[in-house]
């Protein structure tokens, strides 16, 4: 609670009372406090690569160039860190755009079926190279939705991407969409990998929350995944969830509203 007083002056001289206002400004920190916690973790994931990179580059000009078999295992290694910068920065721009709600949605009858294989055949790489098995199921009555393809593709893109970091070999991954009993179209992400332990999955959506930091670093991971596909999701007017049990797999489910109707607003 932020406290100020005003004093009220009388004509003739003195002071005649006092005016205390008392304001709530429980949520206006919460805001500051979570901003300061964002900008100090970009910083971080920032500053990381940077270091490395540094220290890589450092190694080269102090004799590494000269052992070609070296030099080439350092070039790598920056070559993947810059690489990790490009995806962090790009996901931050993109979340930008969706906190600004500059980013309007291109709504579009889509055919559900062609957009959970499409996706399927985005990773067709990695999933042989895991042996993973997967499969998409789409029930009869959502066989088309209007939404916006490319902001759910990257969605779509985000979870599968997940479930196949964080599922060991020869496991399986099942993409399905339904009807669900609020009458909106649900689309889930179920795999059969490490899962995700009860006290971390609350905070699983926010920005760089991450289960394992170095995990999710070698994998590649920025740790904004998770909250890109929850921004994109609620601009559609939808919601998303987690449920998991731990050395057993975990499933996102995301709705999307089925209504035709919106079609024509974009
Ligand atoms: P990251 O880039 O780290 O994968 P995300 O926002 O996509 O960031 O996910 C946040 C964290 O949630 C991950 O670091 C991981 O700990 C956990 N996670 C997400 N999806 C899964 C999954 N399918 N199985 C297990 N853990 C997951």
């Amino acid at each position: 609670v932020r406290v100020t007083f005003t004093p009220i002056h009388r004509r003739e001289g003195g002071i005649a009372g006092t005016i205390a206002v008392l304001q709530d400004v429980t949520e206006q920190e919460n805001l500051e406090e979570s901003r300061r916690e964002f900008v100090a973790n970009v910083s971080h994931e920032l500053r990381t690569p940077l270091t490395t990179i540094k220290s890589y580059v450092e190694a080269l000009d102090d004799g590494a160039l000269e052992d070609p078999q070296l030099a080439v295992r350092f070039v790598g290694v920056i070559r993947n860190e810059t690489e990790r910068m490009i995806r962090l920065v790009t996901d931050l721009l993109h979340l930008s755009r969706l906190d600004s709600k500059e980013a309007l949605l291109r709504i579009q009858q889509t055919d559900i079926t062609e957009m959970l294989e499409d996706v399927a055949d985005r990773f067709s790489f990695q999933i042989r190279q895991k042996r993973i098995d997967i499969s998409t199921r789409v029930r009869r009555d959502v066989s088309t939705a209007w939404l916006d393809r490319d902001q759910i593709d990257q969605v779509l893109g985000n979870l599968v991407s997940n479930a196949l970091k964080y599922t060991p070999e020869g496991g399986t991954i099942e993409l399905e969409a339904l009807k669900n009993e609020d009458g909106m179209l649900s689309i889930s992400v179920r795999d059969s990998g490490i899962g995700i332990p009860k006290k971390d999955i609350e905070r699983i959506f926010e920005r760089f929350y991450r289960v394992d930091k170095a995990r999710s670093r070698n994998m590649g991971g920025t740790g904004l995944g998770l909250s890109i596909a929850r921004e994109i999701v609620k601009a559609h007017g939808g919601s998303i969830s987690l449920q998991s049990e731990l050395n057993e797999g975990s499933k996102v489910t995301f709705t999307l509203p089925l209504n035709e109707q919106r079609g024509s607003e974009a």
